[in-house]
């Protein structure tokens, strides 16, 4: 009995437990399931949120990279007005179709001129001249147009380009509308580009919309000229941004929130063309924060910007899988086959429990590996690398290509910032810390930085990196991820010589200046060149031309740092501009040797360069500024640059070194210009006569005429000092028509006193300013009528540069100067770039050969070939030959050899003052060796 009810006692507590535990798996393998199935789903839902931020990030990103590229583009715009004395239409249409090629998103280009109520009917005979219909200033865009009221001040669109709206663009009084009025006021206020409402485009493009920019501009003297307007359009800026990024169902809206609330809608992204689009009906249910739902910021341009990304259902749906459903599922099935069927199998049940649980937790691994794999996928596709913060645990993921980038494998580097912020060099590291911080904290829109970094092998890289932070509702960083880029090579190399850069120079000036802190002895000085007339080879062959002799040059400037006599210098040679280098030399012991080395660099420079089957002659003009420690590299480069510009205002091809009173300079130039206007207006100017004397007849066939500056304090200026100032202020042209007038009433004077030689003419230099004046022509007609001097006796001396630039309207006049019997000679010929093959087209009388190849007549044996060319290219035109500058028995005699028909010179005579040129006349026959009848001369302009 015991026995048996021992025997039935654990059958009967056997069943009743198993029930029990069969009670307790149900319960549990039901539990189990549910929670599964949840955890699956949370940990779904977690990932695609961070996706979604992520890929938000992304766009965010690109976007705002794109919008700040463009407005920085703006700036080209400034440069090219401030770089152009005289806007024309022609030169502003040049200008504009190179920019809109360079970046498509520009539709068009606008000069909106600042005008006053006086400029009014200037203004409009210039839209009339250029045809435009109506020909007066508006106040409407639309058809019929209306003329804007008299007021004190209009801003009217002057060029516009494309062309294609130009009668109904042109003339437009921007500050009609009050709107742009504001933002107008705003640009020339802040002198920043000034982003304005969108507009509505006449034109066709993918949207329509139009993202004007404003950029106020100002004459030297502050007072405001008009404004650069860009229109942008809108839909190709936002667009160009998201490109390159994969298509994400992810909604992307722009609003400005500085527009009225009507019009703060800007642009939705076209991945959703086509598809369910979510429309926000206000401002404040666009941007107020939702699951799944980013809102950046951008103040750009002046104005305040948000981008709303919203994931779309399409997005989400993709996200979602059926497996947490599966698996909950698998594990209520199984729990009831357990309880049901298998009660003696709990723990195979278990078992079976745990393989489910095994095989979820290793589907979510996997789906986590996935979504691992598609990040370093992206971040392994571009040259960049990633990094990704979670400030909350301080971890941080950089992807293989972030390691790689400072020499490491992906396994060497952990998760920490410190593999980061360790790395970084000393004197950057701070800088770098506090940016983080600063957009952590919200102080600025997004992280970016330029800083060195330690690199495996020891060296240190240039990195940029960038990010912006991911924010929770409260405006928190939660997240921060972002890029780094290599650029250590455009920080040390500039690409087209290979030269040093700006920034390497920078830090060699620093490295320069502490050491002559810590050394006495050690000594230093930057020498800043800027390459004179750069500008004419630009313009005449183009810019890869351009390119060719700043490479050529910078080969020169090479060459001579490494010379064997400066091998005690040690020497960077750097580009730090389009035509302008620098070189920074320094040595322990004796002076640095600038000045020597300044030298050589015009030496080596004079040679003539090769270009596309041409020689071309480059000089250029040099600021010498002597270190000292306790200085910043900024003010030894502003201090050089200055000395520069007095080496350029000096006659230019040479070297200058900076003197602490040259920083008057820009004050001293004013004060120039004051003085050079009230001594021309008062007739305080004084010509002086140079002979050109014919090498056959030995008689003084012209005399040349040349201005000089008596000044009560400097004495006589030369033209040298003045000449370039009056060109650029415009008071060549009241100076020339003073010297035109007074050499031909001269002329007239002597002709009627001498008249042993009636066929001496006189000539007269023509800057090309003055030239293409319009009215040039009639000008020079008038004063020979009021002078009554013979047009055949008057010359006019232009350079090559003239005659290149220009040229269907140059040849124009050059014929109508020589139906007039004006004649015409070409100044400093074989110094500047005028194509040989053309010349034969234009009607000139003779050719002035260059002082530089008289100079070195003798020394240069190429010269000698040169004048030998010159002479015979003349002679097949039928033209003649002066030689200018000639200073010796030996190169007269040399150029007569070579056939010159004249010769011009201190040998001769320097340039007389009227009274002592009289003496002159009676010819130079005894130089030339032979007597001749001074009467038989024929003159330079008559030959032809
Ligand atoms: P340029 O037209 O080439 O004038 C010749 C310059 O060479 C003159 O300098 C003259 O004094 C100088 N010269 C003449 N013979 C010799 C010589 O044997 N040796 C040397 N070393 N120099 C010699 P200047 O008078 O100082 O004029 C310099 C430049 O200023 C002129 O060069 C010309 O381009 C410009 N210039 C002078 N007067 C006027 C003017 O009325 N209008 C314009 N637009 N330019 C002028
Ligand atoms: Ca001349
Ligand atoms: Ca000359």
């Amino acid at each position: 009995m015991t026995g048996g009810t021992a025997k039935s006692r654990p059958h009967r507590v056997t069943r009743s437990s198993a029930s029990r535990s069969v009670l307790i798996i149900a319960a549990l393998g039901t539990l189990m399931s549910c929670l599964v199935c949840g955890l699956m789903r949370m940990r779904e839902a977690q990932l695609a949120r961070d996706e979604f931020r992520n890929a938000a990030g992304t766009c965010d990103y690109a976007v705002r990279r794109e919008i700040e590229t463009n407005l920085a583009a703006t700036h080209i715009v400034r440069g090219y007005i401030n770089a152009t004395a005289e806007l024309n239409e022609a030169g502003f249409s040049r200008f504009a179709e190179e920019a809109i090629q360079a970046n498509p998103s520009i539709l068009t280009l606008e000069w909106v001129e600042h005008l006053r109520a006086a400029g009014r009917a200037a203004f409009e005979s210039g839209l009339k001249a250029r045809g435009i219909n109506p020909p007066y200033i508006r106040s409407n865009l639309l058809i019929p147009p209306r003329a804007a009221k008299a007021k004190d001040i209009y801003e009217p669109v002057r060029f516009v380009y494309p062309r294609d709206n130009i009668d109904r663009i042109a003339g437009y009084d921007m500050a009609t509308s009050p709107t742009i009025s504001a933002e107008i006021d705003l640009a020339a206020r802040t002198g920043e580009p000034i982003v304005g409402s969108k507009i509505r485009l006449v034109e066709k493009t993918r949207d329509g919309l139009g993202l004007p920019v404003f950029l106020a501009l100002r004459a030297p003297n502050a007072e405001l000229r008009g404004f650069a307007l860009i229109i942008f359009q809108l839909g190709e800026v936002l667009e160009k941004g998201l490109r390159d990024l994969k298509p994400e169902p992810i909604d992307i809206q722009f609003f400005d929130l500085s527009a009225p609330a009507t019009k703060q809608f800007l642009y939705q992204h076209q991945w959703l063309r086509g598809g369910t689009k979510i429309v926000f009906r206000t401002e404040a249910e666009a941007l107020a924060p939702a699951d799944f739902k980013q809102v950046a910021w951008l103040s750009a341009g002046g104005r305040n910007w948000a981008i709303v990304m919203t994931a779309t259902e399409k997005y989400l749906s993709a996200r979602r899988t059926w497996q947490p459903w599966f698996f909950g599922l698998c594990g209520l099935l199984l729990t009831a086959a357990v309880a049901r069927h298998n009660l003696r199998n709990i723990a195979d049940a278990r078992r079976e429990e745990e393989l489910i649980y095994l095989r979820e937790l290793k589907d979510a691994e996997q789906a986590l590996r996935q979504s691992e794999a598609r990040y370093s996928l992206a971040a392994e596709g571009s040259k960049d690398g990633l990094w990704d913060w979670h400030l909350g645990s301080g971890k941080i993921y950089y992807s293989p290509r972030w390691k790689s980038m400072l020499g490491f494998a992906d396994e060497e580097i952990g998760d920490t910032t410190d593999e980061w912020m360790r790395r970084i060099y000393p004197r950057d590291r701070e800088r770098v810390e506090r940016e983080l911080a600063e957009h952590r904290a919200g102080q600025t829109d997004h992280f970016q930085s330029e800083y060195r970094v330690r690199h495996r092998d020891g060296t240190y890289r240039w990195f940029l990196t960038r990010g912006v932070a991911v924010r929770d509702s409260d405006g928190m960083a939660t997240r921060m991820a972002g890029s780094q880029t290599d650029i250590t090579d455009s920080k040390a190399a500039d690409h087209l010589t290979g030269l040093a850069s700006r920034l390497l120079l920078n830090e060699k000036l620093h490295l320069a200046i502490d050491l002559a802190g810590s050394d006495s002895r050690r000594n230093f000085a930057v020498l800043f060149i800027d390459l004179d007339r750069f500008k004419i080879i630009n313009d005449s062959f183009g810019h890869t031309a351009g390119d060719m002799v700043l490479v050529q040059i910078a080969d020169r400037l090479t060459s001579c740092a490494q010379r064997p006599d400066m091998s005690a210098c040690e020497i960077t040679t750097a580009r730090v501009g389009g035509d302008e280098f620098v070189l920074l030399v320094g040595r322990t012991g004796e002076s640095c040797g600038a000045t020597d080395l300044a030298k050589l660099i015009l030496e080596a420079l004079a040679p003539p360069l090769r270009l596309l089957d041409n020689q071309v002659f480059v000089s250029a003009s040099i600021g010498i500024r002597i270190g000292e420690a306790g200085t910043t590299p900024e003010s030894l480069l502003q201090d050089a640059d200055t000395a520069m510009y007095h080496a350029k205002a000096r006659g230019k091809d040479r070297f200058e070194v900076f003197t602490p009173a040259m920083r008057s300079l820009a004050v001293e130039r004013l004060r120039c210009e004051t003085d050079l206007r009230r001594a021309i207006e008062s007739g305080g100017m004084v010509l002086h006569y140079q002979p050109k004397v014919c090498l056959v007849t030995g008689v003084v066939a012209e005399l040349e005429a040349l201005v000089r500056w008596p000044h009560p304090t400097r004495g006589l200026i030369p033209p040298a000092e003045f000449i370039s100032l009056a060109e650029e202020t415009g008071l060549i042209l009241p100076l020339g028509k003073w010297v035109l007038d007074t050499a031909c009433r001269q002329m007239a004077a002597w002709h009627a006193q001498f008249t042993d030689n009636p066929r001496m003419r006189i000539s007269v230099n023509v800057s090309a300013k003055q030239f293409t004046q319009p009215l040039f022509l009639s000008e020079v007609m008038s004063v020979l009528s009021a002078t009554g001097l013979a047009p055949e006796h008057l010359s006019i001396e232009i350079t090559e540069s003239v005659l290149m630039e220009n040229t269907e309207s140059t040849l124009e006049l050059l014929h109508k100067l020589r139906e007039a019997k004006i004649g015409l000679q070409i100044d400093d010929f074989g110094s500047g770039y005028s194509s040989l093959n053309y010349l034969h087209r234009f009607p000139v009388n003779a050719l002035k050969i260059d002082r530089a190849f008289v100079r070195e007549l003798g020394i240069r044996p190429e010269n000698a070939q040169i004048v030998e060319t010159i002479v015979m290219l003349a002679r097949t035109l039928g033209m003649s030959v002066i030689a200018e500058g000639v200073e010796t028995v030996e190169q007269l005699r040399h150029l007569s050899g070579l056939g010159c028909d004249y010769a011009q010179g201190h040998l001769f005579s320097p340039p007389l003052d009227s009274d002592r040129v009289v003496q002159l006349f009676d010819g130079f026959s005894s130089f030339l060796g032979q007597s001749v009848p001074a009467t038989s001369a024929s003159s330079p302009a008559t030959t032809r």
